[in-house]
């Protein structure tokens, strides 16, 4: 069959449910199964497509279609400027996250070298991207996910800086190493009740251990503020993702762990997104 045929398929396949991007998604996913990049793909329209790699790339087509996002399907994931390995039981990066680094890199324009903590580590995204920007910042991330240790690890690796990074499998709670410039986190914060609303794609795909806020959405960010009051110097900073609705909760919470709100920064659809304090 040619490439074209098969992704003409694939591209119906996917519209009749309801996949947006159909096409484009088609195209990524034939040209992983073919490695070659989407550029080849797109100048080779009428070359043959051997029969073992037609049956993985409909395989790959059925799960799409079933709504598993594309970036468990090829395994990676941009964010900022650089491509993040992702696998099942990891939160894939959002954009609007990267609002994060660019606090960052605003707030320590003109400051070398400082210690920070990422609680919730994930794939690593955040603290991998301020450790590229930064050429001197030490990071540490945490993380109760042992999958998301490892492929932290593995992107540090490729992303060359795993000599500044350390990893602790560790919930917060239980985490007492060190004092800390900064902390971040992008931790789980969907009120448990609203996860069943979430979109199928990240509902029925994505872990709800790194989403699940508890009963108020609250509770993970009330035990990451909570130990930010002893894992923080003085003057320190912490920088935190919150949810559209949570600013007043979160901002009293921090308030009275005493720490000073500096911002809140809104993301790229206007809802109030990042929240940065200081430690007084
Ligand atoms: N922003 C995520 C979502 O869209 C939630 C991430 C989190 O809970 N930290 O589902």
């Amino acid at each position: 069959m040619k490439i074209d045929t098969a992704i003409k398929q694939a591209n119906i396949i996917l519209k009749k449910n309801y996949i947006k991007s159909s096409l484009l998604d088609s195209e990524i996913l034939i040209s992983k199964v073919i490695n070659k990049s989407r550029e080849y793909i797109i100048l080779n329209l009428q070359k043959e497509i051997n029969k073992y790699d037609y049956l993985n790339f409909q395989k790959l087509v059925t799960e799409r279609s079933k709504g598993k996002p594309m970036a468990y399907l090829t395994g990676k994931k941009y964010f900022w400027k650089y491509e993040f390995e992702i696998g099942e039981g990891v939160l894939i990066p959002r954009p609007d996250t990267e609002l994060i680094i660019e606090q960052v890199l605003k707030i320590y324009k003109y400051k070398k070298k400082i210690n920070f903590l990422d609680v919730g580590v994930g794939s690593g995204s955040i603290l991998l991207s301020i450790l590229k920007e930064k050429k001197e910042f030490l990071g540490t991330g945490i993380d109760i996910s042992k999958n998301c240790l490892n492929l932290c690890k593995k992107n540090a690796y490729k992303l060359k800086v795993k000599e500044r990074v350390k990893l602790f499998k560790s919930d917060i709670d239980n985490f007492n190493l060190g004092k800390y410039d900064l902390i971040i986190s992008n931790p789980p914060y969907v009120k448990k009740l609203d996860l069943k609303k979430l979109d199928k794609d990240i509902k029925d795909f994505e872990p709800y251990l790194a989403l699940n806020g508890g009963l108020d959405g609250l509770s993970e960010i009330r035990k990451v503020i909570n130990k930010a009051t002893k894992l923080t110097k003085k003057n320190g900073k912490l920088i935190l993702e919150i949810a559209f609705n949570q600013k007043k909760e979160v901002k009293k919470i921090l308030m009275d762990k005493g720490f000073f709100i500096e911002a809140v920064i809104k993301d790229y659809s206007k809802n109030d997104r990042c929240i940065i304090s200081k430690k007084i």
